[in-house]
């Protein structure tokens, strides 16, 4: 039995309390990996972002809705124990840099927007740990050259294994119940997968993980 913490769906950057910057991600994928997980008798926290999903049986689920929160949450949960960290969120790279506590009037609004960087999550996860532990499993979204990205966020981010995608492909990416994925290891060795349900390439995170 091992110790799960995966990170799910899309992230709100509010700049005002109507009004935010997110991604159309459905937390479909994080989802299928702790109810993968789960199935297989091992401990899951689901650090999610705002979706309309059931949380799968027998996982515990943490609600946050910006980076921010969701950085705190995972830490939160690592500081619990963790073995495994599996971050398929679609974290906002970058946040409003102000943030007005009530609604901003349109004649209050300048056309600009300016913006700070979000902290990284699985990058902040890797950096702080003591050991190896917990190992880290990212995700990559892709358009080029989707497995010399892998890799170089393999390196950067301290990971075991990344899922690498190419989201300009039919049938793969947000919002789809397919992907087509190829694992990049530590090590530069990579594994395409044919096309298949997200529930699939979950049971594979989840295999990789217990052999690893
Ligand atoms: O660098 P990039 O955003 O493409 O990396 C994607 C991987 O990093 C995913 O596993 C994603 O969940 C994770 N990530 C994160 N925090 C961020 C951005 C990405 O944990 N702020």
């Amino acid at each position: 039995m091992a110790r799960f913490v995966i990170t799910a769906g899309p992230t709100r950057e509010f700049l005002d309390p109507v009004r935010f910057l997110s991604n159309p991600s459905t937390g479909r994928m994080g989802f299928a990996v702790a109810r993968a997980a789960a199935a297989r008798g091992h401990e899951v926290t689901l650090v999610t972002g705002p979706v309309a999903l059931r949380t799968p049986p027998g996982v515990r689920r943490m609600d946050v809705v910006s980076a921010r929160d969701m950085l705190a949450a995972v830490r939160a949960a690592v500081a619990r124990g963790a073995d495994w960290v599996v971050a398929t969120a679609a974290v906002a790279d970058w946040r409003p840099a102000e943030q007005a506590a009530r609604k901003l009037k349109k004649h209050e609004m300048t056309g600009e927007l300016r913006l700070v960087r979000n902290p990284d999550i699985l990058a902040t996860v890797s950096h702080e740990r003591k050991s190896t532990a917990p190992r880290l499993v990212g995700f990559a979204a892709e358009t080029g050259d989707v497995c010399a990205e892998a890799m170089r966020k393999c390196r950067e981010k301290g990971l075991d294994l990344v899922v690498a995608n190419d989201v300009t492909e039919a049938g793969s990416g947000f919002g789809t119940v397919t992907d087509r994925v190829t694992f990049v290891h530590r090590n530069g060795s990579t594994e395409p997968l044919p096309l298949m349900s997200k529930a699939a390439v979950a049971r594979r995170i989840v295999r990789f993980c217990e052999q690893a």
